[in-house]
C-alpha cells in the first residue's frame, strides 16, 4: 500500500531507476582496451540504473577483465571471435543487436569515434530507433544535448524510442578508469553469421607521440607551413619539446603536409586539451568546431586580425618560421 504523495514519489523514482539499464559499447585494438571508450561508462552512470559493458574481438578476455575493474559496472559481456576484431560494422552491428535484445537494455552508449559513427547508426536502424549522435550532456533518461551546425547552435533533443542508441562526444565525458570494481565477465551471444565484409589491410600512421584525441597538449599546424618538409621540421620539434600531440588544419592535410588522421575540426577530430597551440591557422569556423573547448588556446599568426585571435587566450603576432624555432628552444631550455 502506498499512502500519501511522498512514498508514492519515492516508489516511482525507485521503479524508474530499476528499469533503466545501459549497455556501454567498448572499443579495443589488438586485445587492448581503448581507454577513451570508457567515457561510455561515465555517461551510463550519469543516466543511473544498471550499467553493463560490451566488448568483442579476436582475443578480448584481458580487455574485458580490465573493463570489469571500473566501479559501478555490474557486468561485462564479451564475445571472442576474430570476425569482430576490426569492428567491421556489417558484422558487428547484428552482433550488438542480438546482445542488446538479450539484455533488454533501455540505452546503448558508444563513442562518437570512427567505430561508433560506423556501427551505432546501423544498430539504431536494425532496432528501428532514431540514433542520437555526438551528445555533450544528459538532461535526463530521454533528453540529451548535442552541438549542431559545427557547434554554432546547441540542440536539446528528446527521444521516445524504447531503446535509445547514443554516441557521446569524447571531450564531454571524461573516460572512467579501471579501479577496484568487480563486474562479472560473461560470454555474450554470438550469432556467428557468415561475415558479409572482410578486412583486407590497413595503412596506419605510426607515432610515438601522444594520441591526438586524448593528449593534454596539442600543437597544430596550418596551410602557412607551406610544405610537408617545413611542417615536420618546425612542428615536430615543438611538439616533442612540449610533450604534445600533433594536429593540423584541413588545409594542411589537403595540401599533403600532414596525415589525414591529424585533422582537427568539424570533419576531423574534436579535441579539448589543456593547451592547444594553433600555428599558421586562420581560425575558420570549421577548425574552431574541433578545438574551441580547449582550456588554454595559444596562437601564432602573422596577421593580427586573424579570427583565431578571437578565441585565443595567448597570441603571438609574427612569422612562424622565425617564432616557432625560437619558442621550441625556449621550451627546451625552460
Ligand atoms: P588558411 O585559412 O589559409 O590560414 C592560414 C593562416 O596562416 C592565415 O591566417 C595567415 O595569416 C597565416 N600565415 C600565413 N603565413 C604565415 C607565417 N609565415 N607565419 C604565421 N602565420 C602565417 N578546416 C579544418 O581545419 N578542419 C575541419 O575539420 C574542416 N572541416 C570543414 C568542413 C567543411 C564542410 C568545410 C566547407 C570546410 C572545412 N574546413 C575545415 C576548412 C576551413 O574552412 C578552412 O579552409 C581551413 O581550416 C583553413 O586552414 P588554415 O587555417 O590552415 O589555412
Amino acid at each position: 500500500n502506498v499512502i500519501g504523495a511522498a512514498p508514492g514519489l519515492a516508489f516511482r523514482a525507485f521503479a524508474r531507476s530499476r528499469l533503466l539499464s545501459t549497455l556501454a559499447v567498448l572499443e579495443q585494438r589488438d586485445g587492448k582496451l581503448s581507454a577513451g571508450s570508457l567515457g561510455a561508462f561515465t555517461a551510463a552512470k550519469k543516466l543511473g540504473g544498471t550499467v553493463h559493458g560490451f566488448i568483442a574481438g579476436g582475443n578480448v578476455s584481458a580487455a574485458a577483465q580490465e573493463a570489469a575493474k571500473v566501479e559501478g559496472v555490474e557486468k561485462i559481456i564479451s564475445v571472442d571471435n576474430e570476425a569482430y576484431e576490426k569492428g567491421l560494422p556489417e558484422n558487428y552491428a547484428p552482433l550488438l543487436v542480438e546482445n542488446i535484445k538479450k539484455g533488454g537494455y533501455t540505452h546503448v552508449i558508444g563513442g562518437h569515434t570512427a567505430f561508433g559513427k560506423n556501427v551505432m547508426p546501423r544498430v539504431a536502424a536494425l532496432l528501428d530507433s532514431q540514433q542520437i549522435s555526438d551528445i555533450t550532456s544528459i538532461e535526463n533518461e530521454s533528453t540529451f544535448v548535442r552541438p549542431i551546425y559545427a557547434g554554432n547552435a546547441i540542440a536539446t533533443v528528446e527521444s521516445s524510442d524504447a531503446i535509445k542508441i547514443i554516441t557521446i562526444r569524447g571531450t564531454a565525458f571524461a573516460a572512467d578508469t579501471p579501479a577496484s570494481g568487480s563486474a562479472t565477465v560473461e560470454a555474450g551471444v554470438d550469432p556467428k553469421a557468415e561475415p558479409i565484409s572482410e578486412w583486407v589491410s590497413e595503412d596506419l600512421a605510426k607515432s610515438d607521440r601522444p594520441d591526438l584525441a586524448t593528449a593534454s597538449r596539442v600543437v597544430s599546424g596550418g596551410r602557412a607551413l607551406k610544405s610537408k618538409e617545413d611542417f615536420d621540421k618546425l612542428m615536430l620539434p615543438l611538439a616533442d619539446a612540449l610533450g604534445a600531440a600533433v594536429g593540423a588544419s584541413r588545409a594542411a592535410v589537403d595540401s599533403g603536409y600532414a596525415d589525414n588522421s591529424l585533422q582537427v575540426g568539424q570533419t576531423g577530430k574534436v579535441v579539448a586539451p589543456e593547451l592547444y597551440m594553433a600555428v599558421g591557422i586562420s581560425g575558420a569556423i570549421q577548425h574552431l568546431a574541433g578545438m574551441k573547448d580547449s582550456k588554454v588556446i595559444a596562437a601564432i599568426n602573422k596577421d593580427a586580425d586573424a579570427p583565431i585571435f578571437q578565441v585565443a587566450d595567448v597570441g603571438l603576432v609574427g612569422d612562424l618560421f622565425e617564432k616557432v624555432p625560437e619558442l621550441t628552444e625556449k621550451v627546451k631550455s625552460a
